[in-house]
């Protein structure tokens, strides 16, 4: 089968004839239709990240919004049928039992399994997920549509859930990109007002289109005057990796307000403990989204128009792709098709 490989970090990816997979016991072998292209893919194969590099296998296939059709069971599966439509994302397997599990936190299990990272994902023509882990599609949303959402409109919906966002809020998004439009969507459809800051006016634009009530330049305008302004916001999410972006988005916040952090800069940002508490400011973290956030964000999308920008291209341009992620050229997200 064809399949996007990584033989080394730091190395391009190149398009690689490889053995196709068979599933073992739990496993379904999945036909992939379409994978998104996220930037924490450009990440791992270049090895930004000290947390991941020792855990990231080589020769790898990275990928982990991958959507298709269960082609073939693996011994003992039941869950699934051959022809199920399905999605594999971050979070390839969780083990169960560990306390994490235990209190529904699987995306923090200490035994978790990542796909494209720690196994193969689906920058190729199949690959092979837990049974138990691979989630069904909403049959409103064709697999390339769908893609998308299993990791950035997981990752946007499960820190709006962790935020506690509710219906009348004032919401500020960080960043207009593929997790920040997204993110609009999201809280338009929990009800919330929602805006976007950006340090690019074309972004701004997008963000509009998606259902931004107010833009702001931060290259031109005060962006914190501006929230005052509206009242302070009741959470501002950061998409963007770049610590100035969380100082000001601190800046921003009503009081009782929450920082949402999902965007990782490299740098660490500055926080006053003082206005922290004089403010009683929240900080959530929230990365990807369990087999649950999964389910309620699919119902959500089944409900309200909410839609990934996508641009498909074919597997064979990943590079290009990436090469476009690291020149902050795409808007909303690239799938790739196979
Ligand atoms: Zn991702
Ligand atoms: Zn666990």
């Amino acid at each position: 089968m064809k399949a996007a490989v990584l033989t080394e970090i730091g190395k391009p990816v190149t398009i690689q004839d490889v053995a196709k997979p068979s599933p073992a016991a739990g496993q379904v072998l999945i036909r992939v239709e379409a994978c998104g292209v996220c930037h924490s893919d450009v990440h791992l194969a270049d090895g930004d990240w000290d947390l991941l590099r020792p855990i990231t296998k080589t020769p790898l296939i990275l990928g982990h919004e991958a959507a298709g059709v269960v082609a073939e069971l693996g011994e003992g599966v039941t869950g699934s049928r051959v022809g199920d439509r399905v999605g594999v994302p971050w979070l390839h397997w969780s083990c169960g039992e560990c306390e994490f599990c235990l209190e529904g936190r699987e995306t923090l299990c200490i035994k978790q399994k990542v796909t494209g990272c720690m196994v193969d994902g689906g920058f190729a023509e199949y690959m092979l997920a837990p049974a138990t882990h691979a989630s069904p599609l909403p049959s409103s949303l064709s697999a390339a549509e769908a893609a998308p959402l299993l990791c950035a409109g997981l990752t946007v919906y499960k820190a709006m859930k962790a935020s506690g966002v509710r219906p009348g809020q004032r919401i500020a998004v960080f960043g207009a990109g593929g997790l920040g439009h997204l993110a609009i969507q999201i809280a338009r459809a929990m009800g919330a007002h929602a805006g976007a800051v950006d340090v690019s006016d074309d972004k701004l634009e997008f963000a509009k289109s998606q259902g931004a009530e107010w833009t702001i330049n931060s290259t031109t305008e005060q962006v914190h005057k501006k929230c005052r302004q509206m009242g302070g916001m009741h959470v501002a999410m950061v998409t963007a990796a770049h610590p100035s972006a969380y100082e000001t988005a601190l800046r921003c916040l009503r009081r009782g307000g929450t920082l949402a952090v999902v965007g990782m800069a490299n740098e660490p940002f500055k926080v006053s403990a003082v206005s922290l508490v004089s403010g009683e400011t929240r900080i959530v973290a929230s990365a990807v989204g369990t087999r649950e956030d999964l389910r309620e964000l699919f119902a959500m999308v089944e409900k309200y128009p909410i839609r990934c920008t996508i641009e498909t291209r074919p597997l064979d341009q990943v590079t290009q792709v990436f090469e476009e992620l690291k020149r902050g050229q795409v808007r909303g997200r690239v799938v790739l098709t196979m």
